[in-house]
Order: C-alpha cells, then structure tokens, then sequence
C-alpha cells in the first residue's frame, strides 16, 4: 500500500513540478518583453544624445567655417572666400533647426533658445562686413576690429561647450542606464531559464521515479496473486532475526492453524513436526553460518489428530542488503501422492507376484503341453509303424495278386506313412528342444559343416548341388547335436528350394560381430517373397505344396527354437527368383578365437 500512496504522490510531484516549469516560462517571457522594450528605450535615447551632440559639432564647424570664409574674403579680397562662407551660411539655419527638432531635455532647449540670438547676431555681423569689403577693405576692417565679432563668437562657443559638457554628462548616464538594463535583462533570463530547465527536469525525474514505483507495484500485486493462490506453502524466513517474513494463506490448509499466529510465535510452524524430523528441519533455519539449499521431508500432527506428510525445500536469496541472505522455501502437501505411491508399490508388488505365478504356471503347461505332445507322437509311432508294415507286406507279398489300382494304393499308403513318421520325427524333435535340458560349449562351426556336408553328400550328388564353404570357420558356443540339427536343416532347404532344372548352388561362410558369430547360408534357389518373411520360422508355415517341395513345416521353427536356446538369433534375407540367405547368430566361443570370414 505504501508503495501504491508513494507512486501517488510522485505523480502529483511531477505534474507541479511541470507546472511550475511552464508558469516559470511564461512570466520570463513577460519580464524579458518588458524589460527588452525599456532596453530598447534606453538605447534609443542613448543613440539621440549621441546625434545631439554630433550635430551641435557640426554646428559649431559650420560657424567656423563661415568665420574662416570671412576673415579670408576680408583680407585678400577674393571673392573665391566667399564660397565656403556661403555654404556655411546656408547650412547653419538647417543645422540648428534639426537640433531643435531633437533636443528635447529643458536645460539643452534654453540653451538653445540663448544660442541663437547670438548664432543670428553673427551671422549679420559676418553678412556686414563682407557686404562692407566689397566696398572698402577699410571700413571692414573697422568693424572687425571693434572685436564684437569676436566677443559673440567667443559667447557661441561657451554655450557650444556647456551644451556639449551636458550632453556628454548625459550621454554617461543613459550609458550606465543602458547597461544596466542589459545587465538585468540577461539575469532574468537566464535565472528563469535556469527554473525552468530545473523544473522540468525535477518533472523527469519524478516521473521516471513514479514509473519505477508503478512497476513495482505491479510486480508486488503478481506476486501475491502468486503466494496466496498457490496450492503449496510459500514462506519466507529472515534467518538473522529467527522469523517469518512471510507465510501464504496456503499454510492454513496444510498446518490446520492460522497463518498469523506464525508471525508472532514460530512455534507454531515447527511445534507440530514429527520429534523424530524437528531437530533436522530446525538446523535448516536456524544456521546463520550455512544458509543453504535443503530438500526435505517430514511429518506434522495437525491439532486436529490427524497427520501430513511434507516435502519442504528452500534456498537462499539476496536479501539486498550486503551480507543479509533470505531462505525461501516451498512447502508441499504429498500426503496423497505418498500414499498413492505406497499403493503403486503395493500394486507392483502384487503384480509381480502374480506374473511370477503365472509364468510359472505357464512354463508348467507348455511343459505339459510339450509331454502331451510327445506322448501322442510316441504313442503314434507304434500303429503308423504297424500301417507301414502292413502296407510294405502287402506290396511284397500280394503285389502281383493286386491288380493296377490296389498297387497304387499301397504305393500311396506306404507314401503318406513315410511323410507322417517324418512329421512326428520332427515333432518329437522340437518338442525335445523345449523340454530337456541343453548346455552349450565350444563347437567348431568348421567341424559341424563338415559332417553335415558329409551326410548329405548321396543328397548332394543327386541334385548336382555345389557347396562352397569359404574357410576357416570358427569356434561357437553351442550345444552340438542342436547345431547339427539347424545346419542340416538349413543346408537342406538351401538345396532343395531351387527352380526345377537348375543346379544349387551354396555358399556358407561367418562373420564376427564383437562377441558374436553370425554363419550364413545362401542359395541360388527361388527366394521367398518379402510378405513371407516373417512367418516362415513359425511351425507348419509352408509356402509351397508337398508335391512341388516335400516337408513338413518344422524344419525352420526347430532352427528358431534351437538358436534362441543356445542365446542366440536367427533372420533371412531374400530377393525372390534370385536366392536366399539365412542366418544364425551365436556367442562366440572365445575372444579372439575364430576367424569368421570377414570378421
Ligand atoms: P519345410 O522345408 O519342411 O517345408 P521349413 O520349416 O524348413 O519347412 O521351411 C518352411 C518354408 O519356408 C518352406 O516350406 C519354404 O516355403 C520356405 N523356405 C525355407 N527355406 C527356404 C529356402 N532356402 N528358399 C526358399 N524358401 C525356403
């Protein structure tokens, strides 16, 4: 509020001080006005003394002149005297009009009024003797021998001279008149000027001043709006004077107390902390030394019975002051987000609880599932065994007795007997690969081709398939009759899945990738279409029908399981029409060791 009446007045401050400027102006403009006007006077009067006294010169030169062209006529005779004489005589009536017409203080016109009898008395003395001199020389020297023309000239002259004593007297005073008022004229102006300026810069500075208090102002209305809507608990603590400065309305809700009571006794802030947590909360406030950040949580017993919990954080700030160090802080309400907390870690642990139970179980019934499976291959065996023996006999015993049709049968009979003890061969052999127990140890991959080459050789010839193996190959960590098992299969397909009259042909080499071994099998065979890709590890997934390309559809999904439980992957890539390559990848045997193609 204080800083609200103080921009108030600042306000107020710099408009009167804006005023006061103008009205400063406006009277020096007056004062200059009248003042320059009687400046101006005075110089004026200044300047007719001056003519005044140029004039009464003048005069004086003309009578001169006039006496000079007299004298000169008189004694030579020579009429060219007589010029300046007259043109003296002319001049001097004028002259003496324009000085009457400008002499206006009283001594200087009675002055005037006594000069020109005499000025007048003169001049017909001089007119007299000329008039006379060109008569007789004689009778004009007469009369200027009386001397009276002298005597009047020497009268003119000492009224000329008081005359012009006065006008030079007066000539001082205007003078000094006029300097002074120039004087004064430029010290009030330049003293209102200087007001003026100072006015209105004092206007400046108060309005910048009220600008700054103004955003004060709103500075301090954001951020109350701030402290007291906000959820959490907002304090400012003064830890040289052990008090709050401040505490939000936010405190209220969360202590259950009122947040005024704070202000007069910080008891009632620290009072209701959990025994256990006070102790350490109060070392937070009350180090005058270690004024730091803190992040904290505790537990209050509101007077109510009822128990929050807190996360408390503060930090220092300036408290502008050199030395003096504030700690604000926020206080939070995480009663709720602690026990909800609790429940998730509750319900997480129930959750994996129950995953454990359930993987268990289901390990159990694959594990059922996989004894069941086995069962009825097994239990299959015996009667396709029997059907095939059967069959065999039949063909053996009766086969000339049968006629065209009943040898197809049998023929067909012994057929499909074959391919269905393949499938359960398969079946019980991926069956096996989930149930029992595998262990994986160092293998040479060079080795394990080798004999599968060997064992296909009859296969190979057959087809007039070539088998290139880029050498040497290194050693993996496997579980070697599994290994066997994917490579035969592998190799297998490779030879068998190629376009009818064409030769296989494969290549088979390994790459090292850091701590694995990744062996690659390509063929030249009809590729699988990219939307396959993906399936065709899956169990009985076959793109093809059994009379184009025999098997059974487990061959791949045995590869799969087999590499995932040696720790290891397997993928495909393929161009269809072109050929394909598969891949296994397994950890290699040891670091080093090996000398994948390539790697
Ligand atoms: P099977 O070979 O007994 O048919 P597999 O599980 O080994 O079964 O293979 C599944 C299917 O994947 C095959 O039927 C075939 O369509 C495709 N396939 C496997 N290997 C190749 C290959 N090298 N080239 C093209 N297709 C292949």
């Amino acid at each position: 509020m204080g800083v609200t009446h103080k921009a108030g007045m600042l306000r107020s401050l710099s408009a009167g001080a804006l005023l006061l400027a103008l009205t400063l102006l406006v009277i020096s403009a007056l004062v200059l006005n009248v003042t320059l006007t009687s400046l101006s006077d005075s110089r004026k009067l200044v300047e007719r003394t001056n003519a005044i006294a140029r004039q009464m010169a003048e005069l004086q030169a003309s009578l001169r002149e006039a006496e000079a062209g007299q004298r000169g006529f008189v004694l030579t005779g020579e009429p060219r005297y007589l010029r300046p004489y007259e043109s003296a005589v002319r001049r001097i009536p004028m002259q003496f009009d324009r000085l009457r017409a400008l002499v206006m203080y009283p001594v200087q016109i009675e002055r005037l009024n006594a000069l020109w009898p005499l000025i007048d008395a003169k001049l017909a003395e001089l007119a007299q003797t000329v008039a006379l001199r060109s008569r007789s020389f004689d009778e004009a020297l007469a009369v200027i021998r009386t001397d009276e023309g002298q005597r009047m000239m020497e009268e003119i002259d000492v009224i000329i001279e008081s005359f012009q004593q006065t006008q030079r007297d007066l000539l001082e005073i205007r003078a000094a008149e006029e300097q002074r008022r120039a004087t004064w004229t430029t010290g009030i102006a330049a003293g209102t000027g200087f007001m003026s300026l100072l006015c209105a810069l004092l206007s400046v500075f108060f309005l910048i001043e009220q600008r700054g208090r103004e955003r004060l102002v709103a500075s301090e209305e954001r951020f109350r709006q701030l402290a007291e809507n906000i959820q959490e608990v907002f304090w400012i603590w003064d830890p040289h004077f052990s008090r709050f400065l401040y505490v939000n309305p936010a405190f209220e809700r969360v202590w259950g107390r009122p947040r005024e009571a704070v202000y007069e006794d910080i008891g009632k802030w620290f009072a209701p902390i959990h025994p256990e947590d006070r102790a350490r909360v109060e070392g937070h406030y009350f180090s005058l030394t270690n004024v730091s950040d803190f992040d904290d949580m505790f537990i209050i017993r509101r007077d109510d019975g009822t128990t929050r919990r807190i996360r408390n954080r503060g930090w220092p700030v300036d408290a502008g002051a050199r030395d003096v160090r504030y700690l604000v802080g926020v206080a939070q309400d995480i009663t709720e987000i602690h026990n909800a907390q609790q429940a998730l870690l509750k319900l997480n642990e129930d959750l994996e609880e129950k995953v454990e139970e359930r993987t268990t179980r289901l390990k159990e019934v694959n594990l059922e599932l996989d004894a069941f499976a086995y069962t009825i291959s097994h239990d299959l065996r015996a009667p396709l065994r029997a059907m095939h023996g059967y069959a065999d006999a039949i063909m053996e015993d009766y086969a000339e007795a049968l006629p065209e049709d009943g040898r197809f049968y049998a023929q067909r009979i012994v057929a499909v007997a074959r391919h269905m003890d393949g499938l359960i061969e398969d079946l019980l052999t991926y069956s096996r690969l989930s149930r029992e127990e595998i262990t994986s140890r160092p293998v040479s991959l060079e080795v394990v081709v080798d004999e599968i080459i060997v064992a296909l050789a009859p296969h190979i010839e057959q087809t007039g398939a070539t088998v290139e193996v880029l050498r040497p190959l290194p050693e993996v960590k496997a579980h070697i009759s599994t290994l066997r098992q994917i490579i035969d299969n592998l190799l297998s397909n490779a030879i068998k899945f190629v376009s009818r009259g064409v030769n296989p042909r494969v290549r088979l080499w390994a790459q090292r990738n850091g701590e694995r071994i990744r062996l690659f099998v390509e063929d030249n065979g009809i590729g699988i279409e990219p939307e396959h890709l993906g399936r065709i590890f899956n169990a009985f997934e076959r793109l093809h029908g059994i009379e184009a390309y025999p098997g059974t559809g487990i061959g791949l999904a045995i590869v799969r399981k087999g590499v995932e439980r040696m720790c290891g992957t397997c993928g495909v890539s393929s161009v269809p029409g072109k050929g394909s390559c598969f891949w296994i990848e397994l950890p290699a045997a040891r670091n080093g060791n090996g000398n994948g193609n390539g790697a």
